[in-house]
């Protein structure tokens, strides 16, 4: 039977269009022998400073979130099952036990001289010894991959200058974590006093000694706090997203309620807006996680209706695609719409259109962002298209499993 996966393995790769499907195949072949697993690759140039992860698998699909290093020394690489090649080791490292991986199959690549390249498959426990049929499998896995990947990439190819990207590029991250750490401390240090200001504005609101003006300014006070209230969650929420990644919680969903009741609730709070969804018959029950597809559909309707005049139409619909394989979820308005230039854009972190109307409307510039981590995180892809002046329409689509 390995054998067969064997052979089908080396199809693919000789198939293979780009190196994301390379690793799609090698993923696929590793999920002959293990189940709940993620398929990384490790790369060091020198080993003092441990690896980075640059690319990082889960159940067959890219996932956004790794862009850490891990500080795992050769010296922890134990157990050496087959030459220097396949090593089993535990792993010790907070972010990634933070997402259930405690140990490590590493398939040794030997890509160029300065490099340290593993392929690791990453595992919650560690696994039942391996079979001599198993580890004669890995091995040629090993070699074949390594083969396809110095033929296909970057990685393979031998200059200065991907080692200079490379220092220049963990310098970058390096910074980027400082100005995450501070965002998150400032942002928990927001948090305390603007409570007690939410809940004492509150307080004044309801207050029937107070007269009308004085009421009115606590209620702005109360809109203003509930702004920042969100703009702080929305920052924490990207920054633990980009340093810690995201841990989904699988299970079975109904997308279909899930549109319902974000509409419902949507529509009795902005009674201005005909907000209406259609969803086609017989979608699949996905295995996704509802609370993270609802915070996409949330911020989409939300920015429909906050990009749209009151008295427009909202529509959302949820359809299935032709070959069965993925759902997909649209939700158009119309609004002010994009600019061609702006669409690539406005996925970007803290990316807002400088057109006035957008800069009279509060918002942080982070909602599509999030979007955008959640539905590549959970397998699916999200775009947008629109005009100038007449709307836009926003997809995101979910694998069907
Ligand atoms: P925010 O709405 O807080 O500014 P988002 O990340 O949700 O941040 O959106 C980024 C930008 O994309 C917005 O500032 C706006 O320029 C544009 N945008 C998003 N949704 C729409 C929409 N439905 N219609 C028009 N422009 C939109």
């Amino acid at each position: 039977m390995l054998n067969e996966v064997y052979i089908a393995f080396l199809e693919e790769v000789n198939l293979a269009k780009d190196i994301n499907s390379l690793y799609q195949s090698l993923f696929k072949a590793v999920s002959s022998v293990f189940r709940d697993f993620r398929l990384q690759i490790w790369e060091s140039i020198d080993d003092e400073t441990g690896y980075s992860i640059i690319v990082d698998l889960t159940e067959n699909k890219e996932s956004s979130m790794l862009k850490f290093r891990v500080k795992q020394f050769p010296e922890s690489f134990k157990r050496t099952i087959k030459k220097d090649f396949i090593q089993e080791a535990q792993i010790n490292d907070e972010l990634l036990n933070k997402l259930n991986i405690f140990y490590g199959i590493f398939l040794g690549l030997s890509l160029q001289e300065s490099t340290n390249a593993f392929i690791v498959i990453a595992l919650e426990k560690k696994p039942k010894e391996l079979s001599q049929n198993e580890i004669d499998f890995f091995e040629k896995l090993r070699i074949h991959f390594e083969k396809a990947l110095k033929k296909e990439t970057l990685l393979g190819k031998k200059n200065d200058d991907s080692k200079r990207l490379l220092m220049q590029n963990e310098n970058l991250r390096e910074q980027d974590r400082l100005r995450t750490n501070f965002i998150n401390n400032i942002s928990h240090e927001f948090r305390t006093p603007l409570s007690s200001i939410l809940g004492f504005s509150k307080m004044l609101v309801t207050k029937n000694s107070l007269n009308d003006s004085t009421k009115e300014i606590a209620q702005q006070i109360q809109h203003a706090a509930g702004r920042l209230s969100s703009l702080i969650t929305d920052f924490l929420q990207i920054n633990r997203i980009t340093t810690e990644g995201w841990l989904a919680h699988f299970e079975p969903c109904d997308i279909g309620e899930i549109i319902k009741s974000s509409v419902e609730e949507f529509s009795s709070l902005n009674k201005a807006y005909k907000i209406s969804y259609k969803v086609s018959d017989n979608y699949p029950i996905l295995k996704t996680d509802p609370k993270l597809v609802r915070q996409v559909t949330d911020n989409l309707i939300s920015n429909a209706i906050k990009y749209s005049p009151s008295g427009s139409i909202i529509k959302i619909t949820l359809e299935v695609s032709d070959n069965k394989k993925e759902i997909l979820v649209t939700v158009t308005d119309e609004g002010i719409g994009i600019t061609r230039d702006e669409i690539p854009k406005i996925f970007n972190r803290l990316y807002r259109s400088s057109s006035p109307e957008v800069q009279k409307t509060p918002g942080s510039g982070l909602g599509l962002t999030i979007c955008r981590e959640i539905i590549i995180g959970l397998g699916g892809k999200i775009h947008a298209e629109s005009e100038s002046g007449k709307g836009s329409k926003f997809t995101f689509t979910l694998p069907v499993n």
